[in-house]
């Protein structure tokens, strides 16, 4: 028996939609909270039940919905924000799809209260399962709209059993909160659960709402960045390295004003604090990038979390300088604005303290794990007469073999030779690389197996490649010739880097594999030419490394993101004799 072919009802077809758009109570407060901003409001209100599974009601004080158009706001693909297919192409709005209203419309009861600037009063509607249950009536309220949404999937059970519990729901709902939040700082917010007011933030600076919503330690290790080149800009601040987290949920990207989780942006940021971070580290960042409309394709994905980009090679190497350069800067080279300081570490409070303060000497394992486990702060810089100008001042004396002492006008600077050295050498080898590729010439070319979209990749990027160093010819559909490559990556596996940097070239236009894969190669040739540890070193050879660290880019981190450096003020030392108390 063939079943016959029928059109759907409009309410299941919104209910099909529904599940792409909204996954969860989050979803519902991310749609409304997206029109409240499109709808130009100042101030919205968010009131959150049970998680959000129980009620989401959002008040803002936008243009308001006219009354005659409020059956239109609910309907599926009914829009004011685009009219035409160019309108699309060049989407300045966070909706524009016309479906959000009407997919939670299908899945909850849903109440819409408006009123614009020349109305006399309200009006209001009343959906329940995208059926009308109260068509357009005058009502009472402010300019502005109350979107009440309430009984989350009440008519959809087999739904209703995937949500959480409420407290794990009002997580997402409060991650999405922050999210957009931050892309807005103009905008005030309050948000309450359960009759409790929760956050409230308003109107402020971007620095202000970046602090309020990351937290103190963001606001101690920030680093600012602002950068405008051509069609593409970005503002926002990233971590120091040794500021990092294990996990990468404290990472804020924004295309024009809409929050991303993009793969071209990641892969940017992960290249960026390759050399300054451990590989399972993740920094911390808020970053808002503007681009022409025209050069970038929201309408990927229903959520528009998803973007493509038209240039994605040419925005990854952007994100990627801006970051790069924001973090190359050495904290010694920038007036000890982000100086290297103790007292606000937990361990370092710990330990002046204790009662072992009376130790007449700091053990040099204390010292490991303070290069180690430290990280560095903002500290009030205080002139010295004593001593000149010099960032990191004059060397005294080696300690353990392992670390210098120098004396600043700040007081004490502890150097940790070996991991200063290995940075200054590395940073050294990398800029001699980039000045030029020395090329190994292949006596008998290397043929590597390959699979049929890798050949065409290469064939695409033939000229890029060559200018890494790698001359390629295809010998046919499945095999690639190797006929050079770059003299660093001789020893390397050529058919496994072959194959990461054509997809890295896909993927994201960027060649950052190869750059890599050379970097890891410096490493180790810096990390084995540096002095090591017991290698006596006299004075003015100390204070020639201290010369060079705060002449080289990175120089505050090993590659592993641990300080090369700390910084104790004579304030610090005051406190560990326990001077003026
Ligand atoms: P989209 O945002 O993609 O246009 P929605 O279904 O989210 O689709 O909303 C439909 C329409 O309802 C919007 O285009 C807008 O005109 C109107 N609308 C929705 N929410 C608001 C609001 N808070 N203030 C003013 N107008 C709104
Ligand atoms: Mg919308």
């Amino acid at each position: 028996m063939r079943a016959s072919i029928a059109a759907l009802p409009d309410t299941l077809i919104s209910q099909i939609a529904a599940g792409e758009v909204v996954e969860r109570p989050a979803s519902v407060v991310k749609e409304i909270l997206e029109n409240a901003i499109d709808a130009q409001s100042r101030a919205i209100t968010i009131r959150l039940e049970e998680g959000g599974c129980q009620r989401v009601l959002i008040q803002d004080d936008g243009i308001g919905i006219v009354a005659n158009e409020l059956p239109l706001a609910i309907a599926r693909h009914a829009t004011s924000k685009i009219r035409s297919l160019d309108d699309l192409e060049s989407v300045a709005s966070l909706g524009f799809r016309g479906e959000a209203l009407a997919s939670i419309a299908s899945v909850s009861r849903l109440n819409i209260t408006t009123r614009t600037s020349d109305a006399s009063h309200a009006w209001s509607i009343q959906v329940n399962g995208g059926q009308c249950v109260q068509d357009v009536a005058p009502a009472s309220g402010p300019l502005g709209t109350s979107i009440d949404v309430a009984d989350l999937y009440f008519n959809t059970p087999a739904r209703r059993k995937f949500l959480k519990s409420p407290a794990t729901e009002l997580g997402h709902c409060l991650d999405v909160i922050r999210r957009i939040a931050l892309a807005r700082p103009d905008i005030a917010f309050a948000v309450w659960h359960n009759g409790k007011v929760i956050e409230r933030w308003p109107s402020q600076s971007i620095a202000e709402r970046v602090d309020a919503i990351l937290g103190e330690e963001f606001k101690n290790h920030r680093i600012p960045i602002e950068v405008l080149q051509g069609q593409l800009s970005v503002r926002g601040f990233i971590s120091q390295p040794t500021a990092s987290r294990a996990r990468a949920d404290m990472q804020f990207t924004y295309i024009n004003g809409r929050y991303v989780r993009d793969k071209v942006i990641q892969h940017a940021i992960r290249a960026a604090y390759q050399d300054v971070l451990h590989g399972d580290r993740q920094p911390m960042l808020v970053l808002a990038i503007e681009i022409q409309p025209e050069l970038v394709d929201v309408n990927v994905h229903p959520a528009k979390t998803e973007v493509r980009f038209r240039e994605s090679g040419a925005v990854h190497q952007f994100i990627y300088q801006a970051i790069h350069q924001a973090l190359a800067k050495p904290a010694s080279a920038s007036a000890m604005e982000t100086m290297q300081s103790i007292p606000s570490n937990p361990l370092w409070n710990r330990f002046i303290e204790s009662k072992n303060l009376n130790l007449p000497v700091t053990e040099r394992t204390d010292l490991e794990r303070l290069f180690v486990k430290l990280t560095p702060s903002v500290a009030q810089p205080q002139a010295i007469p004593e001593s000149n100008d010099l960032p990191l001042g004059h060397a005294i004396a080696q300690i353990g073999g392992i670390y210098i002492l120098a004396q600043n006008k700040h007081g004490l600077v502890l150097v940790d030779m070996h991991a200063a050295h290995e940075r200054v050498l590395y940073e050294k080898f990398k800029t001699e690389l980039s000045a030029e590729v020395r090329v190994q010439e292949l006596l008998v070319p290397i043929v590597v197996h390959v699979s049929e979209k890798e050949t065409g990749l290469a064939q695409e990027a033939r000229a890029a490649l060559r200018q890494m160093g790698f001359d390629l010819s295809v010998l046919s559909k499945h095999e690639i010739a190797i006929r050079s490559l770059p003299v660093l990556l001789a020893k390397a596996d050529p058919a496994e880097l072959l194959r990461h940097l054509l997809e890295d070239l896909h993927q994201t236009g960027s060649q950052a594999v190869l750059e890599a894969a050379q970097h890891e190669e410096l490493a180790t040739k810096a990390c084995h030419a540096a002095v090591r540890a017991h290698r006596y070193l006299n004075l003015a050879e100390m204070d020639a490394l201290l010369r060079q660290m705060e002449t080289t880019d990175r120089a505050d981190q090993c590659n592993h993101g641990r300080p090369t450096w700390i910084q104790l003020s004579i304030q610090d030392l005051d406190k560990l004799f326990m001077r003026g108390r």
